[in-house]
């Protein structure tokens, strides 16, 4: 005869898409009982998984129904589930940022597909939603987040004391309190800090910095999978990632390394943005050419059971405007790439509300 143990035995098939970890070891099924033939039993998914509530759903009735003696499986939502944080199962020591309610990392498996841009415009679109935002530029690579909002001129200051209780004071543009690599780094040279130092200096940006209070920290890593993610993935707890891709079928190679690395990391992922769509000529709006293919951003999410949560179309004033560093979601709020950006940070917005 099956009993608790043996249905919660089998749900540990059911896994998570992003983290790999099973939805008993996640603490999203809970209070398992069983009156045979019925088992009854509460689904509390936190807001990030709940793109993955059907497919959950059907594969904890198909493990709890193989059982001979089981024909009925009763599932009861819980719409309150505990915060991440409790809900994750112990990795390395995470240590919260005072101030700072959540993290949002934005990453890519290569360079050039159009991340800090991304970020950037994320974060002035959740600032102009009215929310505290605060844009860390933590691609060692190409920190370019400085010249695309228009303070690569500018050095931040530090508070008054010595030593470690000196904070940096961040860069205020468009609402966002801004802090990046490229503030430390000399134009034009290489970067080639590595493992240790790299993880120090990561952490003096994460923590040694006047953030004050933040409802999100948009958070630009460099492309790839190296030292630089892991270090952060293992140093704060990032509410969730951002992958970004563009539409060719090439670059979805890379794009999947950086997902398997966020799901070894037991980093939650919020899902796919497909960046350079389909290019709009200025003088034609009505038209739309996919001269990237089409695709790469649905095929991703689809495989990895996340949504597509954006796509962004190639735009000119939007290289343009990034060139004399305005964000395009400041210097034209009508175009379509920045009404995406709208809606994308209202789609994070409310993934984190009351949290
Ligand atoms: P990454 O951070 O991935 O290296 P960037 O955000 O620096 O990429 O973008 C690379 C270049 O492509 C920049 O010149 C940027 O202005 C341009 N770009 C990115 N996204 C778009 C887009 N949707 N439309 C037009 N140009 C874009």
């Amino acid at each position: 005869m099956t009993t608790i143990e043996d249905a919660n035995f089998a749900l540990k098939k059911v896994l998570d898409a992003g983290s790999q970890k099973n939805v008993i070891e996640l603490a999203w099924i809970k209070n398992v009982r069983v009156t045979i033939p019925r088992v009854i039993l509460t689904l509390s998914l936190p807001s990030f998984a709940n793109s993955q509530r059907d497919r959950i759903v059907q594969e904890v009735r198909g493990v709890l129904l193989d059982f001979e003696d089981i024909d009925d499986v009763q599932i009861e939502i819980d719409n309150n589930p505990q915060t991440e944080s409790q809900n994750q199962s112990k990795g390395p020591e995470l240590q919260k940022i005072d101030g700072i309610r959540h993290i949002i990392a934005v990453s890519s498996g290569k360079g050039g597909v159009g991340k800090s841009t991304i970020a950037v415009n994320l974060a002035c679109s959740l600032a102009k939603l009215g929310l505290k935002t605060g844009l860390l530029d933590a691609d060692i690579y190409g920190p370019n987040t400085p010249s695309m909002m228009g303070v690569s001129e500018q050095n931040p200051k530090v508070t008054e004391g010595s030593g470690s209780d000196q904070r940096l004071i961040p860069i205020n543009k468009y609402g966002i309190s801004l802090v990046s690599m490229g503030f430390l780094i000399e134009e034009g040279q290489p970067v080639i800090w590595r493992g240790p130092m790299l993880n120090s200096i990561i952490r003096q940006f994460l923590y040694q910095v006047e953030w004050n209070n933040l409802d999100f920290l948009v958070i630009d890593l460099p492309p790839g999978t190296g030292d630089a993610q892991i270090s952060l993935s293992q140093s704060v707890p990032i509410a969730g990632a951002i992958v970004v891709t563009t539409p060719q079928q090439v670059s979805l190679q890379d794009a999947r390394r950086g997902l398997a690395m966020f799901k070894q990391l037991g980093v939650p992922l919020l899902g796919i943005v497909e960046n350079m769509s389909v290019f709009i000529p200025p003088d034609m709006p009505s038209k739309k050419y996919e001269i990237f293919g089409k695709g790469g951003g649905q095929i991703l999410a689809k495989e990895n059971d996340l949504p597509l949560l954006a796509q962004i179309p190639i735009e000119i004033p939007l290289v343009d405007e990034s060139n004399r560093g305005v964000p395009i979601s400041i210097s034209h709020p009508n175009k379509d790439s920045s009404i995406a950006f709208t809606n994308l940070a209202q789609l994070i917005q409310s993934q984190f509300v009351n949290r």
